[in-house]
């Protein structure tokens, strides 16, 4: 099974959904340590992404991953607008159609070049990219050792929730929550949290 347009679309189908059974939870990570929008910010971002979605006649799934950055950039106000929307024109540009899994492990990774290429986090900054970066990892691993996208996916998804877990412990040293310091500590990422979502929603979609 290649990744293909449908599938594309399934998957942001499949974010919106889990953005929107986990906005309070989201909200109450970023409520702990930033402002409270993440998850109110995530959920305007995809429920509008779907919106462009149902007017495109998609070339391939490049093209609806990259309407959708290009929704997120311009619909959600915080950080992680700007941050999510470049990383997915940025899977979306990288995209052969269709993709094979090692195709899409090099999207997903390209898609986290960007992020930290807008964002200047290192592994380890408490941020989105504690998730995504083991979550590469074990996509790519799962595809060069013959994974199909479904498992690939699924041991992504597995690598980006504990990403998300291993940030418990951090001091944020990037965006709004660094500027609490050390109070950080103790409390998991919201955007880490919600890179977790992102991957699992891909190992659902890709399930069928
Ligand atoms: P804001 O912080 O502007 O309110 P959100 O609440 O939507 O935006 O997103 C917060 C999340 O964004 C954080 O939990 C963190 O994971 C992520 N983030 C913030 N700054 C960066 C950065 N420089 N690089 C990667 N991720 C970041
Ligand atoms: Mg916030």
């Amino acid at each position: 099974m290649d990744f293909d347009t449908t599938l594309a679309e399934a998957w942001i189908r499949a974010i919106a959904a889990a953005v929107d059974q986990e906005q309070a939870r989201l909200t109450e990570l970023d409520s702990a340590i930033g402002d409270g929008d993440h998850g109110s910010n995530l959920r305007r971002g995809f429920t509008a992404a779907l919106t462009a979605l149902e007017g495109l006649r998609p070339d391939g799934p490049g093209a609806v991953l990259g309407k959708t950055g290009t929704t997120l950039v311009s619909k959600v106000g915080g950080a992680s607008g700007p941050l999510y929307g470049k990383a997915f024109r940025a899977v979306g540009a990288a995209l052969p159609e269709p993709a094979a899994p090692a195709a899409l492990a090099e999207a997903l990774a390209s898609g986290l070049d960007a992020v930290r290429a807008l964002g200047k986090a290192e592994p380890g900054d408490k941020t989105i990219v504690d998730a995504w970066t083991p979550a590469v990892a074990a996509f790519r691993h799962a595809a060069a050792t013959g994974a199909d996208l479904p498992a690939a996916a699924a041991a992504a998804a597995e690598a980006a929730e504990q990403g998300a877990r291993d940030t418990v412990p951090l001091r944020a040293r990037k965006g709004r929550a660094s500027y609490l310091g050390e109070r950080t500590i103790g409390h998991q990422d919201p955007g880490a949290t919600s890179t977790a979502l992102i991957f699992r929603a891909l190992a659902e979609a890709t399930a069928g």
